[in-house]
């Protein structure tokens, strides 16, 4: 199978999701996840129409992105240390993965050096594993408050989460379901816009979906296994 012919398939459960929940196709977008893969397929990926590339590794993307004809931005989804975040804004549109105050900060401070404002996702550790990166649920109002009035250069777009994983996705739905409604709350904060949802891997993307995602983050479904 081809990159394209997987997003043509992909787009087709997508669109059913959304028919099951009454919800409008257009309003769900693909962040490609390309980590381990090369060059050419970031770029097939991108000529077959996905919204975006997404990767968890600063320098892998930095290497990999002076390669490929950019025309969507890249998304990342894996976790940012503070030394490499000049790189990251550097590299990325936007960044997914903000959990704390400092590597706000430390964003906040490129971003504002440089005269731009740039979008970020809040990551929140829903299920509050151990294992995890991510804000837990409870101090996600703090730290949305914290972007909000102390990082001007930061535009919230919303919350992302990598639930537990399950090999039966109805047993990751309350994961995405609790992602929505702590959205929704904090959406009516004063100050913050609408947040859109980054929920859904290639296991669970559908059910995300049906949960309102506005992201859904896939690797495997459209290139295959990872090297
Ligand atoms: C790897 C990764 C994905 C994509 O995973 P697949 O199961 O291959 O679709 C999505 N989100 C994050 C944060 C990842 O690290």
């Amino acid at each position: 199978m081809t990159i394209a012919a997987n997003l043509a398939a992909v787009r087709e459960r997508i669109h059913a999701a959304c028919r099951r929940s009454g919800r409008d196709a257009t309003a769900v977008r693909i962040v490609a996840v390309s980590k381990t893969h090369p060059p050419e397929a970031v770029a097939e990926a991108i000529a077959a129409g996905v919204e975006a590339i997404g990767e968890n590794r600063v320098q892998e993307a930095a290497g990999k992105r002076p390669l490929v004809p950019s025309t969507v931005p890249w998304h990342l989804i894996g976790p940012l240390q503070s030394n490499k975040a000049r790189l990251a804004l550097e590299t990325f549109e936007v960044i997914e993965t903000v959990d704390r105050p400092s590597i706000a900060d430390r964003l906040e401070q490129l971003a504002a050096a440089r005269g731009v404002r740039y979008p970020v996702f809040l990551e929140v550790n829903i299920a509050g594993e151990v294992s995890k990166h991510g804000v837990p649920p409870a101090a996600a109002r703090a730290l949305l408050e914290h972007v909000a009035t102390r990082c001007p250069h930061l535009v919230l777009q919303g919350l992302m989460t990598v639930p537990p994983w399950s090999p039966d996705p109805e047993q990751v739905r309350p994961h995405f379901v609790a992602l929505a409604k702590l959205a929704e709350q904090l959406s009516i904060l004063e100050g913050v816009g609408q947040l859109e949802l980054s929920m859904g891997m290639s296991d669970d993307f559908e059910v995300a979906v049906e949960e309102g995602a506005h992201w859904v983050r896939l690797g495997r479904v459209l290139f295959g296994q990872r090297r």
